[in-house]
């Protein structure tokens, strides 16, 4: 039995380690950078730095990393030892506030989207101080931001500390007029991550799931997910055994793993910590997804983080709960007294504006190769945004635009002119399994994103177009004094929630209504990343990261490339798999098969003269149609993927993978598929999907 109140967070330079370790001048000093993100001087930063390197040495680290976030959206790490030799042979172990606080990687190789040419190849990491230092493998984990010599941010995370800093400095403005006054406010993240795990061995025999993540082919299993007896049900021997390491390994990071279950399809697993600040947040996931991948091998399984490794069950996504709180205080929590119900509904009109007036952002920072074959399929929520607020603040909110009489469901009548909102709110458990942005209670939970995905970006995108609307909402109270803001306030958001009630849809997301419904609505449709991609380098979008100094154009454009360069090198890699796993695998082993049937059916008749051999004739037919028209479809792909490889233009070159050569993969894809359950099973060269998913 572990003792978690022991090893929970022991990895951690945290508060607590800080304290206990730094003298108090330079504990306070430290606690002012971490809390107002103030800069903090060499001396300082040398002591701390000798702090940090006792630390880590006690705890076993030999070496230290700046460990930060590139544009590839995964983690990387150097590791530098602490060794400092001397002339006499001997070696002490030192750690300078210099290499806290600033490190100059060679940047050439990681994606930059043409910001930083190779001869300028250096970049630096800057110290993040409001994210603990940790240690993993032996090795002091800085975290840190990464920039390009000129200054421009080169990671995920330099942009998103930026849109931290921009909602706080709005929404203190908006609290403003609510008498609430100093108090730093935090958008917090709380993500759920769903992963498969399947037997190391199996896996080893798949190129494609090795080298893409995914299955390119595979029939349907016998059983797949429609007993629905996965969900919550008891977790395998094997699998609680990894889970319990995972536990142990995230709890001594700090991070607080709360929640463990098994999803609905077959294989498919679940792991929800508990929230915290959305910087930290997004380390913190990082982290559990690489443990989650490291730690399955010492269990003989193969963690599989892919949006959607088998086709026809379910995908993994990663909901993402957001809220905005400061102490305490959850600003999207309906309250008890009317002054907090108004504070409600000013923070919940302003995400409900932020959310439409820049919903194709929204989609377009989920969009990734894998997630185009979860969104609008049926088991995640669909491509076009919406914002359920379930039955009873859906009516609040209609009162409010109609000015009618709001009746509860128990008949109460309310006046919402004096902005009370009824008690029950809290308890509001409406669940909505088809919303892309559902408010459940007192957050919202973005369901868009992918397992895979790097969740800055669309917290730097919900934080900057949160912070326009809350900008825009204390520019209108402006000139309101203390007797006229309470109707102004009402005024204004009845205007805004009207102007914005398009976005607001409680029913099926999955409907074929709803996509037709949401054209009329004119709310966009972007079925996959070559469509949803180019928004981000649209004037609107633009204007709105410059205005609040989030990213500027270059870096803009920058990432815009960046994407779009992913997208078309993943879908490349496919094609070589897709090629090379036909032409070395089931080609041949398909043909092998033909030749035996074939011979079965010479043998037979040698012996027996005149017998009837239609059925195995038929096969045999079946298999050579299905051989030359999967021949057929190589050929076809090896032409369309030539083809794309040959544009230059990335945006091109993306819209023509997703529109031709996508359909020729499918078409090779269908082809194998229908001819495997005919194949006798010892001759299919891969593991099938009845191998992979049910094991013990
Ligand atoms: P489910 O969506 O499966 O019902 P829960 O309601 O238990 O899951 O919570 C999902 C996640 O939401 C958890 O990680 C939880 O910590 C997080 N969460 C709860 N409150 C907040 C909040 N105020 N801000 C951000 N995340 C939150
Ligand atoms: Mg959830």
């Amino acid at each position: 039995m572990t003792n978690v109140s022991e090893i929970y967070g022991s990895e951690v330079f945290n508060d607590h380690v800080m304290q206990e370790r730094l003298p108090s001048e330079t504990y306070k000093t430290l606690s002012k950078t971490i809390k107002e993100g103030k800069p903090l001087d060499i001396d300082v930063a040398n002591v701390v730095a000798h702090a940090m390197k006792e630390w880590a040495i006690e705890h076993g680290a030999t070496h230290y990393t700046h460990w930060f976030q590139p544009l590839s959206g995964i983690t990387s790490e150097k590791h530098d030892s602490f060794l400092n030799p001397k002339s006499d042979g001997t070696a002490i172990m030192t750690f300078s506030g210099k290499e806290l606080i600033q490190g100059e990687p060679d940047a050439s190789s990681f994606p930059s989207g043409g910001l930083r040419a190779t001869f300028e190849a250096r970049g630096y990491t800057a110290w993040d101080p409001t994210s603990y230092a940790f240690i993993k493998a032996e090795v002091l984990c800085i975290p840190t931001a990464f920039c390009s010599y000129t200054g421009e941010a080169l990671d995920k995370k330099t942009p998103l500390l930026r849109s931290m800093r921009v909602v706080d400095e709005q929404a203190q403005r908006v609290l403003k007029f609510f008498g609430e006054e100093g108090h730093r406010v935090m958008t917090t993240v709380g993500s759920e991550q769903e992963y498969f795990l399947i037997s190391e061995k199996d896996y080893e025999k798949r190129p494609d799931l090795m080298w893409t993540g995914r299955t390119l082919f595979g029939a349907p299993p016998c059983k797949g997910q429609e007993l629905e007896e996965h969900y919550f049900g008891a977790i395998r021997p094997t699998v609680n055994n990894f889970m319990k390491e995972l536990d142990d390994d995230l709890w001594a990071l700090g991070i607080s793993a709360k929640t463990k279950h098994n999803e609905v399809a077959p294989a498919q697993h679940e792991l929800a910590p508990i929230f915290t600040n959305t910087n930290r947040a997004i380390d913190e996931n990082l982290l559990t997804m690489e443990k989650m991948r490291l730690n399955a091998t010492h269990h003989g399984l193969a963690c599989l983080q892919h949006e959607k490794p088998f086709e026809g069950i379910n995908g993994s996504g990663k909901h993402n709960n957001w809220s905005l709180s400061y102490d305490n205080v959850n600003l999207l929590d309906p309250g008890d007294t009317p002054m907090d119900n108004l504070r409600f509904l000013v923070f919940l009109t302003c995400v409900i504006e932020a959310v439409d007036e820049y919903q194709e952002l929204l989609r377009m920072s989920v969009a990734s190769a894998g997630n185009d074959h979860r969104l609008g399929a049926n088991e995640a929520p669909p491509a076009i945004i919406s914002i359920f607020l379930g039955d009873e603040l859906g009516a609040i909110v209609d009162a409010l635009i109609s000015g009618d009489e709001y009746h509860s469901a128990e008949r109460v009548s309310m006046d919402l002119g004096v902005a009370v909102l009824p008690k029950f709110l809290k308890d509001n458990t409406d669940r909505n399994r088809t919303s892309p942005f559902a408010f459940t209670g007192n957050k919202f939970e973005f369901r868009m994103p992918g397992s895979t995905v790097n969740l800055s970006d669309c917290n730097m995108i919900l934080n900057t177009a949160m912070a326009k609307s809350l900008k825009d909402f204390a520019d209108a109270m402006a000139d309101t004094t203390k007797e006229t803001f309470e109707k102004q306030a009402i005024k204004y958001i009845k205007k805004t929630l009207a102007d914005h009630q398009r976005i607001i849809f409680n029913g099926d997301g999955y409907s074929d209504e709803w996509t037709a419904e949401a054209e009329r609505r004119g709310l966009a449709n972007h079925k996959n990343t070559a469509e949803a991609l180019p928004c981000f380098v649209d004037k609107k979008s633009i204007d709105l990261f410059e205005e609040f100094g989030v990213l500027s154009e270059t870096e803009v454009r920058s990432r815009y490339e960046v994407k779009l360069d992913k997208y078309t090198k993943l879908l490349n890699i496919e094609c070589n798999v897709m090629i090379h796993m036909a032409r070395r695998m089931y080609l041949p082993a398909i043909g092998d098969y033909m030749a035996d049937v074939a011979n079965t059916i010479n043998s037979v008749k040698t012996a027996l003269s005149g017998v009837d051999m239609s059925e195995h004739e038929s096969v045999l037919n079946y298999l050579v149609k299905g051989n030359n028209a999967a021949a057929a479809c190589v050929r076809t792909l090896m032409k369309v993927h030539d083809e794309a490889e040959a544009i230059e233009d990335l945006q091109e070159q993306a819209n023509f993978y997703a529109d031709t050569v996508i359909p020729a993969m499918d078409a090779l894809r269908a082809e194998i598929d229908a001819l495997e359950p005919v194949v006798e099973s010892s001759y299919w060269p891969v593991p099938s999907y009845n191998d992979i998913l049910f094991y013990n």
